[in-house]
């Protein structure tokens, strides 16, 4: 099965490409997670990105397709997979189409998993992320086994782009440009929308259910 998942950031689309990933043996590819290894690293990609993900802007188009587009011609290139934060513009969504074309790939659905503003802040705010597996947690809707601490036993950190200014200029840009990407897939017959407000476990099953539909 070859899979994106889009919705705003904080929607939980990140924790749902994980289970996703492990109950479907599918491959996971977060550009954001991506992004962030490749400046914690200080790679080249890293440097160039890093000044954009700090202040919750997006980096350019070209570099984000670069990185995607590379992972798709590796010989260990992901078959079955779920997209996790790309395409998020419509030049992103173009772009990724030449791509799968290249590879004689083809999409099977778009998720879409919306939630509202507010409760998007609230959750953000609160998110807790394990440096060292990508695990997150919430302090108070999915808190850690052991409080500031990770199941693998790492301290946890707020994200710098998890802080509340930066989450209101995330969810700014996500309303001008990703939501284009909503109309875009429609009409390709690919989007299938979930409510992403409710439980890990619950928002899971409804997209089994749109998936199986
Ligand atoms: P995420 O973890 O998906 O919310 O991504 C974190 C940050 O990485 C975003 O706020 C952007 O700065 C950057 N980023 C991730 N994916 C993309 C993308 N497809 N296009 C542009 N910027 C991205």
């Amino acid at each position: 099965m070859r899979l994106i998942l889009l919705g705003p950031p904080g929607s939980g689309k990140g924790t749902q490409a994980k289970l996703l990933c492990e109950r479907r043996q599918l491959v996971h590819v977060g550009t954001g997670d991506i992004l962030r290894e490749a400046i914690r690293q200080g790679t080249e990609l890293g440097r160039r990105a890093e000044p954009y993900v700090k202040k919750g802007l997006l980096v350019p188009d070209d570099l984000v397709n670069d990185l995607v587009n590379e992972r798709f011609r590796r010989p260990d290139r992901p078959q079955c997979f779920v997209m996790d934060g790309y395409p998020r513009t419509l030049a992103q969504a173009h772009a990724f189409d030449a791509t799968l074309r290249q590879q004689m790939l083809s999409l099977d659905a778009v998720v879409f998993v919306a939630v509202p503003d507010e409760v998007l802040v609230r959750r953000m705010s609160g998110r807790l992320s394990c440096p060292r597996d990508k695990r997150t947690y919430h302090v108070s809707n999915n808190p850690p086994p052991r409080p500031g601490y990770c199941e693998c036993g790492t301290a946890l950190i707020q994200r710098p782009d998890d802080k509340e200014e930066t989450v209101r200029e995330r969810l700014r840009q996500y309303h001008q440009n990703t939501e284009d990407l909503i109309p875009y897939y429609k009409a390709q017959g690919l989007l299938r929308d979930v409510d992403g407000v409710g439980g890990i476990e619950e928002v899971f099953g409804r997209i089994e259910r749109v998936l199986d539909r």
